[in-house]
């Protein structure tokens, strides 16, 4: 799919292209320079509380603009960096920019950051969580993980001990495209998540009448209170879904409804953050349902 994915970010590669080894191989070789260049940057998309109604916190997503083609969908090109190596360094840079972006807003927002199922399986992860916030001088529990079902694909007990880790470090954990992947309901419950992010897939079309999806949100909902999780629903684009998503007792929101991922210095100004501080206008989103 090119542009029109609506994920925000132009696709130059369709699947097909992709599924041929030369341009997986081209794209290997730019991802390189991009790499040593560092050509990449970091989008925040606002995650707001549904009781509320204010911008609790932003998950990073990563931008490549490609000298040629454009902006690369992070859809496209992480998959090719974890196959060729090239994921544990783009997932440091972006653990460490976040933190470092994160710093300048006001206290109580969160950074959520995407995870790599390859990075989670390296023992050296809580060393790079904790010289990040070392680093950016934020506090534990202003960073979240977001890690998907992936990371329990090749079940070992390696995976147990990141998770304790990584708690023992202090930062949030969330289950991303939750629903999504080999659903198991056995990993929540051993896994400590702080939070379930419900897949934007339940939330298309939850709204329209008679739809199956509300019920699956409302159950995912029901066994995260239960378990003491917060849920966020991910894809959120009209207010329709909002009211719903609300009722059903979800804790978060995030979607273009909202706002679209946004460069850091944007968020700042959503955040009514000017010159360090933050204005009395701040943190309250203009889309009040
Ligand atoms: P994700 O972590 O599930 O991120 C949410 C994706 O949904 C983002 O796409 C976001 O732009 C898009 N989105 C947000 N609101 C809406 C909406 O209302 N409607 C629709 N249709 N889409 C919405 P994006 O930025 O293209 O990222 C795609 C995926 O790439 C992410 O899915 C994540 O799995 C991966 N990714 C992005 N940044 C990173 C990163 O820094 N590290 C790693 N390992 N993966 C990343
Ligand atoms: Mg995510
Ligand atoms: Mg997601
Ligand atoms: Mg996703």
């Amino acid at each position: 799919a090119a542009k029109g994915d609506g994920r925000g970010v132009h696709r130059f590669f369709s699947d097909e292209m992709l599924a041929g080894a030369r341009t997986r191989k081209l794209l290997e070789d730019d991802l390189r320079v991009a790499v040593a260049e560092g050509a990449f940057h970091l989008c925040y998309q606002p995650v707001v509380s549904t009781k509320t109604v204010r911008i609790v916190g932003y998950e990073a997503l990563i931008r490549w603009n490609h000298p040629t083609r454009g902006m690369v969908s992070p859809a496209d090109f992480i998959p090719v960096a974890e196959e060729c190596g090239l994921i544990e360094a783009i997932g440091e840079w972006v653990l460490r920019t976040a933190c470092i972006e994160a710093a300048r807003w006001p206290d109580g927002i969160r950074v959520a950051v995407n995870v790599s199922p390859i990075q989670f399986a390296n023992p050296v992860l809580p060393a790079i969580v904790t010289s990040a916030l070392a680093q950016s001088g934020i506090a534990p529990r202003r960073l979240e993980l977001e890690i998907t079902e992936g990371v329990f694909l090749d079940e070992t007990r390696s995976s147990e001990q990141m998770f304790k880790a990584l708690k023992g470090v202090g930062v949030r954990l969330a289950l991303d495209d939750f629903g999504t992947g080999y659903s198991s309901l056995g990993y929540l419950r051993n896994a400590p998540f702080d939070k379930i992010k419900i897949d934007q897939s339940f939330v298309k079309g939850a709204a329209e009448p008679g739809n199956r999806n509300a019920a699956i949100i409302k159950a995912i909902v029901t066994l995260a209170d239960t378990l003491g999780m917060e849920t966020t629903a991910e894809g959120v684009e009209v207010q329709d879904e909002i009211d719903l998503l609300r009722d059903l007792g979800c804790s978060h929101i995030q979607g273009y409804v909202y706002g679209r991922p946004v460069r850091a210095e944007e968020a700042m100004r959503q955040l009514g953050v000017e010159n360090g501080t933050a204005t009395a206008s701040g943190f309250k989103v203009s889309r009040a349902p």
